[in-house]
């Protein structure tokens, strides 16, 4: 397998993984893309029914990684996914609140969001790597949340590597702040921007085009953009359609809640490599460029001032990163096609797909979208609750919202969980009055002493900051 950029570098010389797992970007600015998805035959997916999630895990990620040998792929997996990191053998269960309606749990790890399926097997890697290499990397990221802690304590301890993590100031639940600015590693930096997560974004998108900079301070990407991520969190795809079916080629649904496009793009692939996926379900909040996408074809990304804060923060993006994949899909593939359509983003501030010969392609893409509101997420939260008797989290009530909105009839629709409502207390009191349950290693989080660096959005203050405090 091997990989080249969404803006046509590396075209005539293609990258081994190894050499795009510790990049965001391509030194054009794109993003890495494998050559062309690998597929898995109908008898393929069959045998694999009867994996677990480790089983399931190489059998997915041996075709994307697979110049890391696979004994050593295999004990980094087995390694990373545990009963002890993740609550239970299956890592990801499945759960039926009614016939053909499911919850997939992504959310048991460490940190409390789906993040950590992706980013505890990235720190292995980067271990491993570094290791071989006996090289340290300086890991420079932007989360809305729940990046940031999942990354944080997925890079805690890991030989060679610090962490440089931007977020945005004052736009996190308490949790969420805990979470990470609680950790006083001296490896691990929070620097809170004041501005928004695109803001955060941005900087970390100009920190990594300055080459010269990048390669000096050796900087490296765990953000949705890391190609690495999005392949581990095709594995759970698998999982939750093996687990929601019962006969071979049987077809699923997946509702997502969406930010950066990271997790229904690992869908997308999925669906790429053979899995029967009938219909993929994205769910926005108030903060919807992606539904107006999927509704209309305009694609028009906001500025900070008009993103929103609202009580499903980890999805409150306006331009998502990710979506540059699915483009590059929707083009053919064709670099040239893309950056042809860039630049007139770039020119226009918005691009109207509907008036391209491209519009079919989306179409033909099976991705549907709706958005929920402040007042939809908290009705269905409640309505979960005393329906079904379960707690979940604003970011999976907008995704069981519009999930239902929106699913095929007869089709099991899967809805993925991305986070554990004790990380949003304030959204479940005012939902089903009270409390949600937390988990006993995080009784007293936000009283803890917590460290944090607070910077304006300015690309130079951030550079001399991660200059001042890089690895050796
Ligand atoms: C990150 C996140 C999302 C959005 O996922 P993307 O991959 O960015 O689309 C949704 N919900 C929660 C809880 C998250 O942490």
């Amino acid at each position: 397998m091997r990989y080249v950029s969404t803006r046509g570098a590396w075209a005539a010389n293609p990258q081994p993984f190894r050499a795009i797992l510790l990049e965001g970007l391509a030194l054009d600015g794109g993003l890495a893309v494998p050559e062309s998805y690998p597929r898995f035959s109908a008898a393929e997916l069959d045998a694999m029914r009867g994996l677990d999630y480790r089983g399931l895990a190489l059998a997915v990620l041996s075709r994307f990684f697979d110049d890391i040998p696979a004994v050593d792929l295999k004990r980094l997996i087995d390694a990373t996914y545990t009963k002890a990191a993740f609550g239970s053998d299956e890592i990801v269960p499945l759960s039926t609140l009614a016939p053909g309606l499911h919850l997939l749990h992504a959310s048991n790890g460490p940190t409390l969001a789906f993040k950590d399926i992706a980013l505890q097997l990235l720190g292995r890697l980067f271990e491993h790597v570094l290791g071989q290499t006996q090289s340290t990397l300086n890991i420079l990221g932007a989360t809305s949340g729940d990046t940031g802690s999942s990354a944080e304590h997925a890079l805690l301890g890991r030989r060679g590597v610090r962490v440089f993590m931007l977020s945005p100031h004052g736009r996190m639940s308490p949790f969420q702040q805990a979470q990470m600015y609680s950790l006083l590693d001296p490896a691990i930096h929070n620097l809170a921007i004041e501005g928004s997560f695109d803001d955060c974004q941005d900087i970390v998108k100009a920190v990594s085009g300055d080459a010269e900079f990048k390669r000096r301070y050796r900087i490296g990407a765990v953000n949705s953009i890391n190609w690495a991520r999005v392949a581990a969190q095709v594995v759970y795809y698998f999982k939750g359609c093996f687990a929601a079916t019962s006969h071979a080629g049987e077809a699923v649904q997946f509702a997502v809640p969406s930010g950066n496009f990271g997790n229904i793009l690992a869908a997308h692939v999925a669906r790429a490599m053979g899995l029967p996926i009938a219909r993929l379900v994205l769910a926005t909040n108030e903060n919807d460029v992606l539904d107006e996408f999927f509704r209309t074809g305009r694609y028009r990304p906001r500025s900070t001032a008009e993103t929103r804060a609202t009580s499903s923060p980890s999805m409150d993006i306006s331009k998502a990163s990710n979506f540059e994949r699915f483009v590059f899909d929707v083009v053919g593939r064709d670099a040239r096609a893309f950056r042809s359509l860039w630049d007139s983003l770039a020119r226009d501030g918005e691009i109207d797909f509907a008036a391209t010969p491209w519009w079919p392609k989306v179409q033909q893409a099976g991705i549907v979208s709706g958005r929920s509101t402040h007042a939809e997420r908290v009705a269905t939260i409640r309505e979960l609750h005393e329906r079904y008797g379960v707690v979940i989290d604003p970011h999976t009530a907008d995704g069981v919202k519009v999930g239902r909105e929106q699913a095929l009839p007869g089709v099991p629709l899967v809805c993925v969980e991305t986070a554990l409502p004790a990380k949003f207390a304030a959204t479940i009191r005012e939902a089903i009055g009270r409390d949600p349950e937390r988990p006993a290693a995080f009784v007293g989080l936000e009283e803890r002493p917590q460290r944090c660096e607070v910077l304006p959005p300015d690309v130079e203050r951030v550079k001399a900051y991660v200059a001042a405090h890089a690895a050796a």
